[in-house]
């Protein structure tokens, strides 16, 4: 079921749901199998799968040699969507990503998701990898989401990339998007920012997912603003507990997102890590109950591979 449909049968209920990210190459799934479990008995009735990008590897050939090669250390998102979605009748949400694949690449993985039963598709760019400045997109491959949302959209109709199809055979996704409260690191203004998020939607971008933010009223003034710039699609909020204290440095610099000087100085306060993870739940509380109370469609939470502080948050939310 889409996730537009979800929201409307809610009637106006908060829904719960998260994401998780694929496990290291070669490990297995009941890792992730044993983080789900424990977040189901709030009926998520989606989750979503992140996709990593590609990274440097150095491979040891000996004689005090090493070799560069390029890989993606966390595959198999969409293999992992059709495994949770069997396994915990759920819908799964594989995160698509313009960086590191081209347009056919894109076009067979959408085929694969159709054919899996999948209804919803997120569609994001990816960041640079590690070793470059700025995001370069794959030789035949998208620049920006918009140009993936376009795509998805296509497919929708029926028109693939090479119209050697001769069937009217048509996929039927629900593409989430990004959006960013404190504007995404790239973008000169919220406002230029907003006008990028607005042809996501007019693209065909069905919702919107945020990055992670700390102050509530980020959010209430950026779904306010959307609405002026004429962004009507549901907005969820993304939240994520931190978890360790150096989260107060990693994800300000990562994400360029501000942290409020309260939170700062409860972590700091901490004497270990397990301090800091009490900390960050009991900000995620709080932060949920306000946006529960303002009637936000979902609470979508990062729970970045360990489920224990979700759970601890859901349980008082849901
Ligand atoms: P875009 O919408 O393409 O925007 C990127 C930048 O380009 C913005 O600054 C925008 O303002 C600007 N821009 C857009 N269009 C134009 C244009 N025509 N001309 C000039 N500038 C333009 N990353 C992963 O690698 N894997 C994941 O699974 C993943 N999941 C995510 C989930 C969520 C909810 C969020 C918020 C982020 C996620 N990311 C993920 C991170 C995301 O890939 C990065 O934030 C990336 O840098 C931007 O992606 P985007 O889809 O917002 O890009």
């Amino acid at each position: 079921m889409k996730v537009t449909e979800h929201i409307k049968k809610a009637k106006g209920k908060t829904l719960f749901s998260f994401e998780i990210i694929p496990p290291q190459k070669g490990r297995n799934i009941q890792e992730l199998y044993d983080n789900i479990e424990p977040l189901m008995e709030f009926k998520p009735p989606f989750i979503d799968v992140t996709t990593s990008r590609e990274e440097y590897v150095y491979i040891d050939k000996g004689q005090g040699l090493l070799d560069r090669k390029i890989t993606r250390m966390r595959p198999g998102t969409v293999g992992i969507c059709a495994a949770i979605k069997h396994k915990y009748n759920v819908d799964t949400i594989p995160h698509v990503l313009c960086g590191g694949f081209t347009k056919e690449e894109t076009e067979y993985l959408l085929v694969d998701c159709h054919y899996l039963g999948i209804d919803n598709v997120m569609a994001l760019r990816g960041d640079a990898m590690k070793h470059q400045q700025y995001f370069e997109a794959a030789e035949g491959g998208h620049t920006y989401a918009a140009e993936l949302v376009h795509q998805m959209s296509d497919l929708n109709k029926g028109k693939y990339l090479h119209e050697v199809v001769e069937s009217d055979y048509k996929t039927n996704f629900c593409i989430g998007v990004a959006g960013y409260p404190e504007k995404h690191l790239e973008a000169p203004s919220l406002n230029t920012d907003l006008k990028r998020l607005k042809e996501k939607v007019d693209a065909g971008a069905n919702y919107v997912v945020t990055q992670m933010f700390f102050d509530n009223d980020k959010y209430f003034e950026f779904v306010e603003k959307a609405k002026q710039a004429g962004i009507n699609v549901p907005i969820i909020p993304g939240i994520k507990p931190i978890a360790v204290k150096r989260h107060l440095q990693l994800l300000p610099q990562v994400f360029k997102i501000d942290i409020p000087e309260t939170l700062i100085h409860e972590v700091e306060k901490c004497k270990d890590n397990h301090q800091v993870r009490q900390v960050g739940v009991e900000w995620a509380i709080k932060q949920s109950q306000e946006l529960l109370k303002a009637g936000v469609p979902v609470l979508h939470y990062y729970s970045m591979g360990k489920s224990d502080n979700i759970k601890a948050i859901a349980s008082q939310i849901f």
